[in-house]
């Protein structure tokens, strides 16, 4: 009988990769845990799209019972989607009290994208050299895990990626400071080739960069500096978002910006595709008058209804707290497992989006990129679903549904203390 990877390649083509060596195959999820079709039950710590849980109630009704009612598109009068931008809006500080709702994260910052052209009548874009931030045309030239076809475009500058590990390191003076001064000599670049600058685009957590830690206040002269140039501060909160990092609901609050554009998504809906762009008034108004722009899934009635459930549920269930408490509860358990296991590098991380650095003999300078690899696997075949990243994939990415407790994280703890046991570094 043909395998469902066989029919999976059959049908959606080749090239198309799965997670682990033996994919899982999932069919239900509930909370913080998934099954797969033998009935084996998994600890989901790396799902961030079912951020309140996996079919959570409460998003589940509230997708039922707006599509049982109505699921038209944004150019009618519909106060769903209005109830929610209101809501969504109270959460930022002034002047971000606009919002536009998209399908999808890269489709966000595309928008984002434009609305700073449109606002700033500028074109150069700056992001960091180990970024993702999404998939059309605009936004995958910011991407440089693959070269896009005839090259990057000539408005796009990449800076070097935040690491606080090697020099110049993230969490000291020095590493700010250069990070800034990176910034603004991309900024005179673009300048100097008449692009101008129209924005920088950074995720405020360095989410794909492997959340490095930072300096309080790491963005603040990235920030003015391309702002003496005339451009805006994109903050991509697609992974940062809604709590993720437990100390409030934005990360741009945690690294204390105020960006003039902010990009939402993945766990926006739950599972429901909706994703959004959240700015002033003003940027709304320059985009509107220079971009025709409608989408016709984007900010349709159900997808309200989806997004303001799970904005209710992480209130009413104080996600935010369960966050910080149990974050800094399992980053507690990595550190003492790094007693006993001193290929764990550095613990890291922020609310329940944490991780741990492996390097072989503690050596910056030496990875253990293939080590993780074979630590991702080995926790997947005892029950756990995390994975890795990091500028070099060594990076242990541990980003599980926000309702994760301490007994979850127990669980993590012991299962990896096991694995790195049974696992030997190259
Ligand atoms: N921005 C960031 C920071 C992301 O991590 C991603 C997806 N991994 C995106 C944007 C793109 O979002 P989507 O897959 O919904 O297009």
């Amino acid at each position: 009988m043909e395998s469902i990877a066989a029919r999976r390649q059959r049908l959606l083509g080749p090239n198309l990769p799965t997670f682990y060596d033996e994919p899982v195959h999932l069919v239900r999820g509930e909370g913080v845990w998934v099954w797969d079709a033998d009935g084996r039950r998994y600890l989901d710590c790396y799902n961030n799209v079912p951020h309140v849980g996996h079919a959570h109630p409460a998003v589940v009704a509230a997708v039922a019972e707006q599509t049982a009612k109505l699921a038209t598109h944004s150019r009618y009068l519909d106060e769903t989607l209005l109830d929610y931008v209101e809501a969504l809006v109270a959460t930022f500080a002034s002047p971000l009290d606009c919002a536009l709702l998209t399908c999808s994260g890269s489709e966000a910052n595309d928008v984002a994208l434009r609305m700073a052209q449109a606002a700033t009548g500028s074109t150069g874009v700056i992001a960091t050299d180990h970024t993702y931030h999404g998939n059309t045309a605009l936004v995958s030239q910011l991407s440089k895990a693959k070269t896009p076809i005839g090259g990057h475009a000539a408005n796009v500058r990449h800076v070097p990626a935040p690491d606080c590990l090697r020099e110049p390191r993230s969490d000291s003076a020095d590493g700010e400071a250069a990070f800034a001064t990176a910034v603004r000599a991309a900024c005179e670049d673009l300048r100097r080739s008449g692009h101008g600058v129209a924005a920088l685009i950074v995720c405020p957590y360095f989410a794909n960069e492997g959340f490095p830690t930072l300096t309080p206040g790491f963005l603040q002269a990235a920030a003015a500096a391309v702002r003496d140039f005339g451009g805006l501060l994109i903050a991509d909160e697609v992974q940062s978002g809604f709590g993720r990092t437990g100390e409030s609901l934005w990360g741009h609050d945690r690294a204390n910006v105020l960006p003039d554009i902010v990009t939402l998504g993945k766990p926006m809906g739950n599972g429901y595709p909706v994703a959004g762009v959240v700015t002033s008034a003003d940027i709304m108004g320059e985009f509107r008058e220079r971009y025709r722009y409608f989408n016709t899934f984007a900010g349709n009635p159900v997808a309200a209804s989806a997004a303001h459930a799970v904005l209710r549920v992480l209130d009413e269930e104080r996600l935010v707290e369960n966050a910080d408490s149990v974050g800094n509860y399992a980053r507690a358990g990595l550190r003492e497992l790094q007693r006993r296991h001193p290929v764990i590098g550095n613990v890291r991380g922020s609310g329940l989006f944490f991780g741990a650095e492996m390097l072989i003999d503690g050596d910056p300078a030496r990875p253990a990129t293939e080590f993780t690899a074979r630590v991702a696997e080995a926790m997947r075949a005892n029950g756990v679903l995390l994975n890795r990243l990091g500028i070099h994939y060594n990076t242990l990415k541990i980003r599980p549904p926000m309702p994760f407790s301490r007994a979850n994280a127990d669980r993590l703890l012991e299962t990896l203390d096991r694995v790195l046991g049974e696992l030997a570094p190259a």
